[in-house]
């Protein structure tokens, strides 16, 4: 026989060398399983760059990281969720979920329900090893009736979670059974898996260690070998045979053929006129700006947020050399609670992103001052903006000699004239004309660029309505 050199390991190319060695304990099974998937992508000759591996939290999750595979480490138990997100986005990608019974069927389990149900064309590989392992095995979803663990020290009185009969119950329109110890049956599982255009689902036995020693078994691989059973047709009476210490039934128990039910996409395809096409142009300039804080605030509902999103956009447009910050608070009721946002813009690295004291403080409503028992924070030489259709005039009694106050009916405005819900943007176009922070084209632009489709037009208008009750 000639000699012949291999100048890699077979599976070098679709592995994180760099991160070896792994931290699974000597004598864990999941590296198999890393292997068998790496075989089944190899066999199924897919190009690595259209497979992506999400995992969640826990041992078996470790898998991602090895995979040299675009592969996501989401949190725990939203591994799921992620993955439809990657689908969503590229329908052509083949995406497999790979983690724990805990993180899966446990943290997981609402999304591992929703998946069978949502029929999306996505594979979930879970290594169930009867608990939640990294964390020194505390009882899980699956621990077995009577299972030893750290949080059942006197054994698990509950009935474990049959994975293959929950995924059934789902929908999963592919459903098989294998262990770790029979890599091969478990690539055949996987390679069906991924060839199902639904939602296949793959439970895979597989030993820990901590689970062995904490239940006194001398070596579960040994009984996984000894008790398997792979069927070519298996019955109700095998989805129900999980117990290792009995026989354990392992094959395919579902692989329907083409799901007929049409996947679901992002966005559902609808025939729309043509938008019409708006466009302000603006130059940048250099905008002269040392420091300046900016605080919008008002009532949830009016627009504060996007407020200061329009002027971050807006300042960014005029002078894209400044940094910029913005924060936003508003309390838990989000509609009719206080709310403020934020705009630092300066030539200088920014340490600190909340304003203390606003350079610039426009009031869309008095919530805010109110709930600071009526006091107006502004800088003593500064600038207050008020829309005086919605402020008490009298909490403006106090401010210091030094500070510019200009009123406009923005609510009021916008109601007679558009909708209310622009206000913020006659707001702006005040602003702009009394003010000289932001350039006008450079706030029209920004308003343009968020508004949604179909008011561009009225948000515009707003703003010019804005900009003329300023004054020529
Ligand atoms: S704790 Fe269990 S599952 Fe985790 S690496 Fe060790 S043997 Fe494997």
């Amino acid at each position: 026989m000639p000699n012949m050199e291999i100048s890699q390991h077979p599976y070098a190319d679709l592995l994180r060398i760099e991160m070896m060695p792994n931290i699974w304990c000597s004598g864990c099974r999941i590296g198999r399983v890393k292997n068998a998937f790496i075989e089944a992508i190899q066999n199924l000759g897919h190009n690595a760059d259209k497979c992506v591996v999400v995992a969640g939290i826990g041992c078996s999750s470790r898998i991602a990281g090895y995979l040299n595979l675009d592969s996501i480490h989401a949190t725990h138990g939203r591994a799921i969720p992620t993955a439809l997100g990657v689908k969503l986005a590229n329908p052509e990608l083949i995406v497999t979920v790979m983690g724990g019974d805990g993180d899966i069927l446990g943290i997981g389990g609402n999304h591992f329900l929703a998946m069978g149900r949502h029929g999306h064309d996505m594979n979930v590989f879970c290594m169930n090893n009867y608990g939640y392992s990294m964390t020194g095995f505390q009882h899980g979803p699956t621990t077995p009736l009577g299972a030893r663990t750290v949080t059942t020290s006197g054994g698990s009185p509950y009935v474990p979670l049959n994975p293959v009969a929950v995924a059934l119950a789902a929908g999963y329109t592919f459903v098989a059974r294998s262990t770790s110890s029979h890599p091969y049956h478990l690539m055949d599982c996987m390679i069906s898996a991924i060839n199902n255009r639904g939602p296949s689902f793959v439970e895979i036995l597989i030993p820990c260690m901590l689970f062995e020693r904490r239940n006194k078994i001398k070596s579960l691989e040994a009984l996984f070998l000894e008790k398997a059973n792979i069927k070519e047709t298996l019955s109700e009476e095998d989805v129900n045979e999980t117990d290792f210490s009995k026989e354990i039934s392992l094959g395919i128990f579902r692989d329907m053929p083409v799901r007929e039910k049409s996947q679901l996409t992002l966005v559902k395809p609808t025939k729309k006129k043509a938008a019409k096409k708006y466009h302000v142009s603006f130059k940048s300039r250099d905008s002269g700006i040392k420091h300046v804080q900016i605080r919008m605030e008002g009532t949830g509902g009016q627009g504060i947020v996007q407020g200061g999103k329009t002027l971050i956009h807006a300042a960014m447009n005029m002078d894209p050399e400044l940094n910029s910050t913005m924060t936003k608070r508003y309390g838990p009721e989000m509609k009719g609670g206080s709310c403020l946002t934020d705009v630092i813009l300066s030539s200088q690295p920014i340490d600190y992103p909340f304003v203390e004291v606003p350079d610039l403080l426009l009031m869309m409503s008095d919530i805010v001052s109110k709930e600071r028992g009526g006091e107006v924070v502004v800088n003593d030489n500064g600038t207050i903006v008020v829309d005086e259709s919605m402020v008490d005039q009298s909490l403006l009694k106090d401010v210091a000699d030094g500070v510019q106050v200009f009123k406009v009916p923005a609510t009021q405005i916008a109601r007679d004239n558009f909708k209310v819900v622009v206000a913020n943007n006659v707001m702006m176009g005040f602003v702009a004309k009394t003010t000289s922070i932001i350039d006008k084209a450079c706030i029209k632009a920004a308003i343009l660029g968020s508004a949604p489709p179909g008011t561009e037009e009225m948000n515009l208008a707003a703003f010019d309505k804005g900009y003329e009750f300023g004054g020529s």
